[in-house]
């Protein structure tokens, strides 16, 4: 039997339709300006984004990709460099680190909040590395330990005060990928703004998404975003073709601005409403033993881009919830230095158990910000219903 309602796991439709009038009056600003790449529209979406991050600049580019990419460039990350980063995030986070030209050293995950582990990045600089006598930090192999690139995944920030301590020790770069966690905060500051840059993307389903791609580097440092700036835009002086430095063609369109701008003031409101929404999952879903809900570390603030259970039978749960019409997602099914295109790096199985364990336990329930109590109430009755079949044992989470 074909289930005759559908609970999808994001619906971008409500939001078009909740603000399309404003949405197409900034179109139309756009078109009769006929101004479409960078310009006014995207500098005021510059300074309000800045605002909303309470950061000085930030400078918007193609793609979450692309800020990620264009981070490590303005920092200097390149060919004989380390980034540390974590095995359990999108795709993104690790090409641009191989796209700069440096090397990447995966650390493990803390398993209940799906964020890089502190404690072994610890480990990593107290028993991995060495300092030469000019203060540089390597590798056994020699190479320099240039950036920590730290995912706030799901929305979650991670342990900023663990990260920012030994990046200060060591004088290393931090580069937060905040692709998913715009808003969130950590101890009352946003994410994005710890580090010397803080990368974010406008993919339509994030939580500020684009009518199409987008992103934003943020910093606190002038020099930077003026490189920034620079680099972005095929490595121009100002407006002039005069070329200083190798750069990209990556610059946010005034489209892109102008949607953007009319959504970043529903912002603040959406993300309360995925917390209440988030607050209500875990009401109905706390008392089953054979799930687990989303840990939420110690003065963190989570924007739950996604809302992400465990269950040691994803499949089954998962099979479960789609005869049911329920629609789901894993974030991610495979650790990326697991991942075919990511072979070269010589990874094996078993190395980043953590990351192993959760890529294959982790499942997305349906989360958007207008998703009603009724069908939060349909998707915990599909689970508590899936759940009451499984033996109740003494559940073990790695
Ligand atoms: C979406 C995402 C990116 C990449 O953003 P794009 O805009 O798709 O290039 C990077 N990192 C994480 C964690 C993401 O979720």
């Amino acid at each position: 039997m074909r289930p005759s309602t559908i609970i999808p796991l994001v619906d971008l439709k409500i939001q078009y339709h909740q603000i399309g009038l404003e949405i197409d009056s900034a179109i139309h600003r756009v078109l009769e300006r006929s101004e479409f790449i960078l310009g006014d529209e995207v500098e005021a979406f510059e300074e309000e984004f800045a605002c909303f991050c309470e950061v000085k600049h930030a400078v918007g580019v193609a793609s979450g990709t692309d800020a990620l990419v264009l981070a490590l460039l303005a920092l200097g990350v390149g060919p004989g460099h380390v980034v540390l980063t974590t095995p359990l995030t999108f795709v993104s986070t690790v090409a641009a680190v191989l796209r700069v030209g440096a090397h990447v050293e995966f650390i493990d995950i803390d398993p209940v909040s799906y964020n890089i582990d502190a404690t072994q990045l610890e480990e990593f600089f107290a028993v991995r590395t060495k300092q030469t006598t000019d203060g540089v930090i390597e590798t056994r192999t020699g190479y320099r330990v240039s950036a920590m690139l730290p995912v706030h995944l799901y929305g979650q920030p991670a342990d900023m005060d663990r990260i920012c301590a030994l990046a200060q020790r060591y004088r290393i770069a931090v580069v937060e990928d905040a692709a998913q966690a715009h808003g969130a905060h950590y101890k009352g500051r946003r994410v994005g703004t710890f580090g010397a840059a803080g990368a974010f993307s406008f993919y339509p389903s994030k939580n500020l998404g684009a009518c199409g791609d987008g992103g934003a580097v943020v910093t606190n440092d002038p020099d930077l975003a003026a490189r920034l700036r620079s680099l972005r835009n095929q490595g121009r002086r100002g407006n002039k073709y005069e070329h200083v430095v190798e750069g990209l063609n990556s610059r946010l369109d005034a489209l892109q601005a102008a949607i953007l701008r009319v959504k970043l003031r529903y912002l603040e409101g959406w993300n309360e409403a995925r917390r209440e929404a988030a607050r209500r999952y875990d009401t109905l879903l706390g008392g089953l033993d054979c799930i687990r809900t989303p840990g939420i570390s110690a003065g963190t603030d989570s924007v739950y881009h996604l809302y992400v259970i465990r269950a040691h039978e994803r499949s089954s749960l998962q099979q479960a919830l789609e005869s049911r019409g329920i629609r789901t997602g894993i974030h991610y099914p495979i650790p990326v230095p697991l991942q075919p295109a990511y072979r070269h790096l010589g990874i094996a199985e078993e190395m980043y158990p953590a990351s192993e364990t959760a890529a294959r336990e982790v499942l997305s329930i349906p989360m958007f910000p207008e998703i009603q109590e009724e069908q939060q109430r349909v998707v915990c009755q599909a689970i508590t219903a899936w759940a009451s079949d499984r033996p109740s044992m003494g559940r073990v989470w790695r």
